[in-house]
């Protein structure tokens, strides 16, 4: 018989792995909770006319497409912003703004498999939509600074852009909407000879390669170079402006900025401002990324509405832990493991442990028909603190035997007191 794996590019998390994972949303949730985020959960499968009208040719591409049994073109959302814009049109169109929206989950790209890059990844994500003023976008940014603080990473920081700097160019050169499109998924790969290739005039193409060359040692000086270069492009201009707000309200609120990227581009379309990624030094891929998209909701049939909005790649998230040493700190109660001295006991036994469960302690019961020896020597390695031992003699003084696993040291307590007890126990 042959056995299974998991189809390529999927992953199994075993008990370690999703207990980091789940310890990662946690802590998403109370940082988005915190800036005043509601939850939000969207189907996993969307139209694919929706996941496909702005997500770019790349991930347009990578998307897991099908037919459903109703012949509906439907595909896995390889993001939720469409899942967010699309309610933004329909139930949540009359909700007052500014509306702050957040859902975890899985998204789905069939990428190629690499370390940190898989094709079932998780992903929390967080929208603002109503606001188009950079304190806005400055949010998103700080918010992902608390997660990454409150997961527990370090030196990590930011890199920042803005879409319109090389969108102000292209139109004000002429370059149509399609062959931006272009041009920017290319330079989102670092391909700048493919991308520029794609200009068809020589003096444009000269100032998006010098754009290239504007970075300075910090974000202010690389902005301060930017704004020199661009003069006279009256939309780029007002990009790095825009730019230079944000970049103000980020660092006065000590939130760690790299620098400014002047030809930072992104992979997804719909992006109209200010774009960010987060980095470790330790990996050379991003955590997290996101922007504002002021266009995406009125594409959609709504009204026009600025929105900004980002995702934090946890997979990736657990991996920057892993390598920063960063230990999961789950409040794990005591573990417990029930044990009939005999098969006459086993009823009371199991009624003894729904007790203790009802108590909200974690209860397993001997399961496998063992010696009490032998269940114990299991449990003791198993790392569960205490067994509690159910013998008739005992029992008919309304007591069990409780034993501390580790420390071999056991007592007798009565029934009415046993939960207390063990929570109490240090
Ligand atoms: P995006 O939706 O492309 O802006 O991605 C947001 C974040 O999701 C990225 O910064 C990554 O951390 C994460 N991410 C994107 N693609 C993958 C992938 N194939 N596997 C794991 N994480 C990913």
């Amino acid at each position: 018989m042959p056995t299974f794996q998991p189809v390529r590019g999927m992953r199994d998390l075993l008990p370690e792995d999703a207990e980091t994972l789940n310890y990662i949303v946690c802590k998403a949730r109370e940082t988005a909770k915190c800036y005043g985020y509601k939850e939000v959960i969207t189907p996993i499968v969307e139209s694919y006319d929706l996941l496909s009208a702005k997500a770019g040719e790349e991930i347009r591409q990578r998307m897991f497409t099908f037919k459903d049994l109703g012949d509906r073109t439907v595909a896995l959302r390889p993001e939720f912003t469409a899942s967010i814009a699309r309610l933004a049109t329909t139930a949540l169109k009359n909700e007052p703004k500014p509306l702050r929206v957040f859902s975890v989950g899985s998204v789905y790209r069939y990428d190629e498999p690499q370390r940190g890059r898989y094709r079932e990844f998780w992903q929390s994500n967080c929208e603002l939509i109503g606001a188009g003023t950079a304190e806005a976008d400055a949010e998103m940014i700080l918010l992902t600074n608390s997660f990454l603080k409150n997961v527990g990473l370090r030196n990590y920081a930011f890199k920042l852009g803005h879409i319109g700097v090389i969108r102000g160019i292209l139109t004000e050169e002429g370059v149509d909407e399609k062959t931006q499109n272009s041009v920017l998924q290319l330079m989102d790969k670092k391909e700048y000879d493919e991308a520029f290739k794609l200009v068809k005039h020589e003096s444009c193409r000269k100032i998006l390669q010098g754009l290239l060359e504007q970075k300075g040692e910090t974000g202010f000086e690389t902005l301060k170079n930017m704004k020199y270069y661009v003069k006279g492009h009256e939309k780029a201009e007002a990009a790095v402006d825009n730019l230079l707000d944000i970049l103000v309200l980020v660092t006065q609120s000590e939130c760690p900025v790299e620098n400014v990227e002047p030809a930072f581009a992104r992979g997804l379309e719909y992006y109209t401002g200010v774009i960010f990624e987060v980095y470790i030094p330790e990996l050379d891929i991003a955590l997290g990324g996101g922007g504002r998209y002021d266009r995406l909701i009125e594409s959609f049939g709504g009204a026009q509405t600025p929105a900004t909005g980002v995702a934090h790649g946890l997979d990736r998230i657990a991996m920057a832990m892993q390598m920063q040493g960063v230990q999961v700190r789950t409040v794990e109660g005591k573990r417990l493991v029930v044990v009939s001295v005999n098969e006459l006991m086993k009823v009371e036994a199991l009624r003894i442990a729904e007790r203790l469960r009802d108590a909200g302690l974690s209860v397993e019961f001997e399961v496998m028909g063992r010696k009490i020896s032998k269940a114990l020597e299991d449990a003791d390695k198993r790392k569960v603190d205490y067994a509690v031992i159910v013998g008739k003699r005992e029992l008919n003084e309304g007591k069990v035997v409780v034993r501390e696993l580790h420390k071999r040291e056991q007592t007798t307590v009565a029934l009415e007191e046993l939960a207390d007890k063990i929570k109490g126990a240090t």
